[in-house]
């Protein structure tokens, strides 16, 4: 399958870090897509809760979390997805 030109440069999936979680999962919902607290399901099949946007003048927690969990990584690289880590 070729990359669609509408596919380049973005991300197929994002590294987020769910409220009360220390590892980032991928999801395939785009960040934005859904309100703070919002259960959304991630590639590995658990369920997080989306997290609230941090206050603009201070930096989001998740920022210090690189651990990424092992079943979505495994995922990704087997669908050669690309993504990027995202902190609200
Ligand atoms: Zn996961």
């Amino acid at each position: 399958m070729f990359p669609s030109p509408f596919r380049a440069g973005s991300a197929d999936v994002f590294w987020i870090v769910g409220v009360g979680t220390h590892v980032r999962h991928a999801t395939t919902v785009l960040p934005g897509a859904r309100p703070g607290g919002y259960w959304v399901p991630t590639v590995c099949e658990q369920w997080i809760r989306w997290p609230f946007d941090t206050v603009s003048d201070r930096t989001p927690e998740s920022k210090r979390i690189t651990e990424r969990c092992p079943t979505c990584t495994e995922t990704a690289e087997d669908r050669d997805w690309s993504g990027s880590d995202w902190d609200f």
